[in-house]
């Protein structure tokens, strides 16, 4: 018997990793103490594991350790990266790239400093949801401060050309940021064959806990500055002041040790499970791919089942947890909003309406696929049946 709810929503956030629990544990309870504490042995204890898994993490991503920087998260290492730098070098100029699908947290960040006087470029992608480096070129002004482009989407999985977006910042002396949520941990990222700036993550979405996150500042080739927006004691060279969260930076920073130590081989796990769950899945009529079709997270499936309504099919089928295509991106019902990243890879409304995201990861199993694939067909039926009849 399969348990239930089956979790296919792994870009959403996933389950603490057994492991990593049990690396966290002590911390809470046994070593205390407060890492900026250093005139006794408990606060050493918690400033050393910090340390460890500050290495660690660099590690992952071919950092220096001094060069990551602890955050609650993905929005706050976001925030922190695009304010911090525009309110740095706002007197160098005030333009800023993005692109239609990033996270809201950078596109809000973004229309936050409009409102102060920046003029932001939102760039379109392709219809895989692939931004183009030309348009990037293109875009660049004499007043270009910040190119913000994301590593992999966290709706369709498609993944940028970052290296070329950064060897072109490179050229222009132009700071690069990208937010590398749904990547770190997943597919390969060195930041100097990359030239990548600056660089977000979090914890929870490798199997770490929640409220948790880093943030990438290179510190030299060139040194990249940015101005602190939460200010207090000085914690993390003054750039994110506030009391660290030992013990889910120690849980982040084995989740990052897992995560690479076993990446090569869960990815290919992962990969062969999604295109099975994709060849099931397109065989229903009326269906199709959104995203990249090779450029793409391995643990990524977006479809569109054309006439069916998503919210519809998900509320028939509450044993099965998958993401809708209109992303509740806030915790009021009234408040559903078909995706921002469905419109700019062009569907209309209705599409995006009728759109699920299938999100796999490490405790899926075979099982899991066939079972999700069957529901997702016979719930289809019934609601097709259901409004050939009228009834809904
Ligand atoms: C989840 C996610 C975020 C937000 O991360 P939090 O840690 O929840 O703040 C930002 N960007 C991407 C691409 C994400 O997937």
């Amino acid at each position: 018997m399969i348990k239930t709810p089956v979790y296919m929503d792994y870009h959403a956030t996933t389950p603490v990793d057994k492991r990593v629990l049990d690396a966290m544990m002590p911390f809470f309870t046994e070593h205390f103490g407060n890492a900026a504490s250093l005139q006794h042995r408990l606060g050493w204890i918690a400033k050393e594991a910090v340390e460890i898994a500050r290495k660690k993490i660099a590690k992952a991503i071919n950092a220096q350790p001094r060069e990551i920087i602890f955050t609650s998260g993905a929005t706050e290492s976001n925030n922190l990266a695009i304010k911090g730098v525009a309110h740095l070098l706002r007197s160098k100029g005030n333009h800023i790239i993005t692109t239609q699908i990033e996270h809201k947290c950078v596109l809000e960040s973004c229309k936050t400093l409009e409102a102060e006087g920046f003029r932001i470029s939102i760039l379109p992608i392709d219809q895989f949801g692939k931004v183009n480096a030309n348009d990037v070129k293109n875009a660049i002004t004499d007043s270009t401060i910040l190119i913000s482009v994301m590593f992999a989407n966290n709706e369709i999985g498609t993944v940028q050309p970052i290296a070329e977006i950064g060897k072109l910042c490179e050229e222009k002396g132009i700071v690069f940021h990208t937010d590398a949520t749904q990547a770190v941990g997943r597919i390969p990222i060195d930041v100097e064959a990359m030239n990548i700036h600056l660089l977000s993550f979090a914890s929870h979405k490798m199997y770490g806990p929640k409220g948790v996150g880093a943030l990438y500042i290179r510190s030299k080739n060139p040194r990249t500055a940015i101005e602190p927006q939460i200010n207090g004691a000085g914690h993390e060279h003054g750039l994110r002041s506030g009391t660290l969260n030992v013990a889910g930076i120690v849980g982040f920073g084995t989740a990052v040790q897992i995560a690479m130590d076993e990446m090569e081989e869960e990815n290919i796990r992962l990969f062969h499970l999604r295109n099975r769950l994709q060849e099931k899945i397109l065989k229903i009529e009326n269906s199709s791919l959104n995203g990249h079709p090779t450029e793409r997270l391995p643990n990524n499936l977006n479809i569109t089942l054309h006439g069916i309504n998503s919210d519809q099919l998900m509320t028939e089928m509450n044993d099965v947890a998958v993401s809708a295509g209109s992303a509740c991106t806030s915790e009021e019902i009234g408040d559903m909003q078909y995706s921002h990243v469905l419109h700019a890879i062009g569907l209309n409304e209705e599409s995006g309406r009728s759109t699920i995201r299938f999100g796999l990861g490490r405790f899926t199993s075979e099982e899991e696929v066939d079972y999700v694939a069957e529901r997702i067909n016979s719930v289809r039926s019934k609601l097709r049946t259901f409004s050939s009849l009228g009834v809904v």
